[in-house]
C-alpha cells in the first residue's frame, strides 16, 4: 500500500531512494546542469530531517559495463554540498553492506551507477551481432533470472523505498519498479514524483476547460500515440513544428521541401476526421517561415503554410500562426505544451517557440494551468526566464510523453498498486 512521505515516520529508518542523477558532465567530469540533483533534494532532506538515513541510487548515462567515465563518484561532492551533509560512496551497488551498516540517522550514502549491471534494465548485454533468436531468448531469460538477486540485494539495504525518479518512471527497471514489491507497506513517491503525477492528473484527469494541447517537434511518428490520445480529451489541439507539415500535406497543401512522413498521412487524416467528429478544434500553422537551406543564415521568407514553394522548407511558425495560437491559448483554462513549433536550436528559427513560451507565461498569470514537458519546450521556457512563470515544468521527457499517451507508467504503478 502506498504511503505518503509527509506522514511517514523515518526516525531510525534507512530509506533507499531512486533518484534521477543522470546529469550532464563535461570532459573534466564537472556537472554542467545540476537541475536533476537539486530536484531530488526536498525528498532526501525530508528523510534526513525526520531522523532517517538515505541510500541514494541512480543511473548515469548508458554504460554497457563498468566504466569509470560513468561513475557517480564524479558527483558525490556536489550532492553532498546540495544536501548539506557528507555523502559516503559505495563503489559497487551490489556490495554495499558495510557502508549501509555504518549509516546512522541523518547520514547519506550514494551507490555506484546501477547500470554498471545489466540486471538494472534486465536486458542482456554483449550478445554477438549474429546471435540466433534462441540465443537471444536464452540470454534474456538469464538476465531476468539474475535480476531477481540484484533487486533483492538492493532491497536488503533498507526499511523503506522511495521513488523520486520521474525521468525513468516509464521503465520497469530493477530500481524503478521491481524493488517496490519488497516494501508492500513502506513504499512511497518522493516529492518530485508526487508533483509530476499531480501535474499529469491536472491535465489528463481534472482539466479545467477549455483544454488546449500544443504538440510540436520533428515527427508525427514519435508522437502519434500522444496525438491520438489527446484528440479524445482536448478542446483545441495545436499541431506545430516539423510534424505539422504531414498534416498540411494530408489536407492537400504544398509543403515544398518541409519535413514530412508520407506513410503517416493516413494517420494524420484519421486524427483530423476524429477531431471533426468530436468537435475538437485542430489548429495547424497558417503561415510559415521558410528557409532555402537548413542553416541559421539561410535566406528566409514568410509564406502561407499550404503554399510552400519548391526548394524551400518550413522552419518556424509565422506571425499569423502565432496570433491564432495566442488567441486559443488565452481562451484556455488548461494548457499542455510538448515540443517546439520550429527549429528552435537555430536562433533565426526560434521565434515561434519562444513566443509560445511567453504566451504560456501570460496565460498562467491570468489564472490558467500550464504544464510544459519535453526537452525543447522546457529549454524554451527556461531560456526565456519563464520556468517559474508556468504552472509546472516536467523533468521527464520520455516519461511525460508516455503519460500523455495515456499509458500507465511502471514506476508509478509499482508504488500505487
Ligand atoms: P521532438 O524531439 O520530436 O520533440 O522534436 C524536437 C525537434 O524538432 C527539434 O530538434 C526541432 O529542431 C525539430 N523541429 C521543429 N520544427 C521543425 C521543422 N519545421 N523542421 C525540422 N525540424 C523541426
Amino acid at each position: 500500500m502506498q504511503k505518503y512521505i509527509d506522514s511517514y515516520d523515518f526516525s531510525g529508518k534507512k530509506a533507499i531512494v531512486r533518484v534521477d542523477f543522470n546529469v550532464p558532465l563535461d570532459e573534466n567530469f564537472n556537472i554542467t546542469d545540476d537541475t536533476r540533483i537539486r530536484a531530488a533534494m526536498p525528498t532526501l532532506k525530508k528523510v534526513l530531517a525526520g531522523g532517517g538515513s538515505v541510500i541514494i541510487m541512480s543511473h548515469l548515462g548508458r554504460p554497457k559495463k563498468v566504466d569509470p567515465k560513468f561513475s557517480l563518484k564524479h558527483i558525490v561532492a556536489h550532492v553532498s554540498e546540495c544536501l548539506g551533509v557528507p555523502v559516503a560512496f559505495a563503489e559497487d551497488c551490489q556490495k554495499a553492506d558495510a557502508e549501509v551498516a555504518a549509516l546512522k540517522s541523518g547520514e547519506a550514502l550514494l551507490l555506484e551507477n546501477l547500470r554498471f549491471y545489466a540486471e538494472e534494465e534486465g536486458k542482456p548485454r554483449g550478445l554477438a551481432e549474429d546471435a540466433s533468436e534462441e540465443e537471444k531468448q536464452a540470454a534474456k531469460a538469464a538476465v531476468k533470472e539474475s535480476q531477481k538477486a540484484f533487486v533483492a540485494k538492493l532491497a536488503s539495504y533498507a526499511d523503506c523505498y522511495i521513488n523520486d525518479a520521474f525521468g525513468t518512471a516509464h521503465r520497469a527497471h530493477a530500481s524503478t519498479a521491481l524493488i517496490a514489491k519488497y516494501f508492500p507497506e513502506d513504499k512511497m513517491f518522493g516529492y518530485l514524483m508526487e508533483g509530476e503525477i499531480k501535474a499529469i492528473d491536472n491535465v489528463l484527469k481534472n482539466a479545467r476547460r477549455p483544454f488546449t494541447a500544443i504538440i510540436g517537434g520533428s515527427k508525427v511518428s514519435s508522437k502519434l500515440a500522444v496525438l491520438k490520445n489527446l484528440v479524445g480529451k482536448v478542446d483545441n489541439l495545436i499541431i506545430g513544428g516539423g510534424m505539422g507539415y504531414t498534416f498540411i500535406k494530408a489536407q492537400g497543401g504544398s509543403i515544398g521541401n518541409s519535413l514530412h512522413e508520407d506513410e503517416l498521412i493516413p494517420d494524420a487524416l484519421e486524427i483530423l476526421a476524429e477531431a471533426k467528429a468530436k468537435g475538437v478544434n485542430i489548429s495547424l500553422s497558417v503561415e510559415t517561415r521558410v528557409a532555402d537551406d537548413f542553416s541559421n543564415d539561410a535566406n528566409t521568407q514568410l509564406v502561407p503554410s499550404h503554399e510552400i514553394p519548391e526548394g524551400w522548407e518550413g522552419v518556424d511558425a509565422g506571425p499569423k500562426s502565432l496570433e491564432n495560437w495566442k488567441k486559443i491559448i488565452m481562451d484556455s483554462k488548461t494548457i499542455l505544451w510538448n515540443g517546439p513549433v520550429g527549429v528552435f536550436e537555430m536562433p533565426a528559427f526560434a521565434k515561434g517557440t519562444l513566443q509560445i513560451a511567453q504566451d504560456l507565461a501570460e496565460a498562467t498569470e491570468n489564472g490558467s494551468y500550464t504544464l510544459v514537458g519535453g526537452g525543447d519546450s522546457v529549454a524554451a521556457v527556461t531560456r526565456m526566464g519563464y520556468a517559474d512563470k508556468v504552472s509546472y515544468v516536467s523533468t521527464g521527457g520520455g516519461a511525460m510523453l508516455e503519460a500523455i499517451e495515456g499509458k500507465v507508467l511502471p514506476g508509478i504503478a509499482a508504488i500505487q498498486e
